[in-house]
């Protein structure tokens, strides 16, 4: 199945650009395929919530009957107010402040994934005024190379995330002493855009030797969460519309180790939604550099930072050209006064010309919810195609 080559320009023509593009039914089929992977097992899926807040996109979410994985307060509110049960909302971050947290109490949400000794002695403060216990989950630190780009690492001790190893005497020391806390589980995340599975593999052997220390004390855990990261093909979104769920949840069946009746939860983000979005932009103008060519596209970094960001690659591709004959090397930029507002150098396409569409592929994750007003833009719109 092809999705977003099926598209007709000329429907797309009619909208003011730039604008995010949304393929619902790829969105669907991805979902389904996450539930079918996870059929008969006591997996439970997360969707992470930052990686794309779309109204549209949360409710196929919600409809397909995931929870949501949040890492700020105002994610929380989002998810409440969209319709999400409150049982199925987890809640990260390393610097959740007392208002997030009171809300989190207020609403009685599933758990607080803590990621430091003393956020924990905030949270059972708090949940003591409020008269209430608060489930939370302990966010450790398995210190797992995620073999990813080092500004979305995350599982490392050189990163702010999670309790490391090395405080957990500490830790077992205070559980006992912190009465408004009821721990549920253990979490992890070490990072995103994970292609090697073995990483997933030195994962579950580290989530192992960690539950093995919370057996010995007696501790029980009703879940283990395992975080998200599964990456997406940017080089050839149509060759791999729908990540390889399988194979990623066959890892944690082979691997995990899990007490009866525990379950085992998962906060893929980037994985449920990249494939699905595309950024269309109008060529602005054509200019003649010294080595290559710019194309001026009337899309940016406000609209999508990633490759300012992190040098991350999108597939770019000129949607308006019937031929794919002499094909020219193209700068794809931004019109942003800095530098780093280049979508992709040396990019190969048919003979682009001012008033071409443009697609940016593969940016339904990180895209849209990163986008920002410098320069005084104006946030981009979105449109959506459900065939
Ligand atoms: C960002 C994040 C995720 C999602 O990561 P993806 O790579 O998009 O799947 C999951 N859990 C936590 C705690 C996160 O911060």
């Amino acid at each position: 199945m092809r999705y977003f080559t099926e598209l007709k320009t000329a429907e797309l023509s009619s909208y003011a650009t730039p604008f995010y593009y949304y393929d619902l039914k790829l969105l669907d089929d991805t979902l389904d395929a996450i539930n079918d992977a996870i059929d008969g097992t006591n997996f439970k899926v997360h969707y992470a919530i930052k990686a794309n807040a779309n109204d549209e996109i949360l409710s196929r979410v919600k409809a397909k009957g995931l929870g949501i994985d949040c890492v700020s307060g105002n994610e929380v509110r989002k998810a409440i107010d969209s319709g999400f049960l409150a049982k199925n909302i987890s809640f990260a971050g390393v610097g959740k402040t007392d208002e997030e947290i009171a809300y989190g109490l207020d609403h009685d949400i599933f758990t607080f994934n803590v990621e430091s000794l003393a956020e924990l002695k905030v949270i059972d403060e708090l949940a003591k005024e409020k008269q209430k216990v608060a489930g939370i989950a302990i966010r450790l630190n398995p210190n797992v190379n995620a073999k990813t780009h080092h500004y979305i690492t995350t599982g490392l001790e050189e990163n702010k995330f999670g309790i490391n190893a090395w405080e957990l005497p500490e830790l077992f020391e205070m559980l006992p002493t912190l009465k408004k806390l009821s721990l549920k589980g253990i979490h992890f995340h070490i990072g995103s855009q994970i292609n090697d599975l073995t990483v997933f593999k030195s994962l579950c052997n580290r989530v192992n030797d960690f539950q093995k220390q919370f057996k010995e004390r007696g501790i029980a855990l009703d879940h283990v969460n395992v975080g998200g990261g599964l990456g997406v093909n940017y080089t050839n979104p149509d060759e791999e519309s729908i990540p390889d769920f399988n194979s990623f949840f066959q890892v944690f069946k082979d691997f995990l180790v899990v007490e009866p009746g525990q379950e085992v939860h998962f906060e893929l983000g980037r994985s449920v939604v990249a494939q699905c979005g595309s950024l269309i932009s109008k060529v602005l103008y054509i200019k003649e550099g010294i080595k290559t060519n710019f194309a001026i596209i009337d899309a940016g970094m406000t609209e999508l930072i990633r490759p300012a960001l992190y040098q991350s690659y999108h597939k770019i591709e000129n949607i308006s050209a019937t031929s794919k004959e002499n094909s020219k090397k193209y700068d794809v930029v931004g019109p942003i006064c800095e530098s780093s507002d280049c979508f992709g150098k040396a990019i190969s396409l048919p003979e682009t010309k001012r008033g071409d569409l443009i697609a940016i592929r593969s940016t339904g994750a990180y895209g849209e919810v990163m986008s920002s007003f410098y320069n005084l833009r104006e946030k981009a719109k979105a449109f959506y195609s459900e065939s």
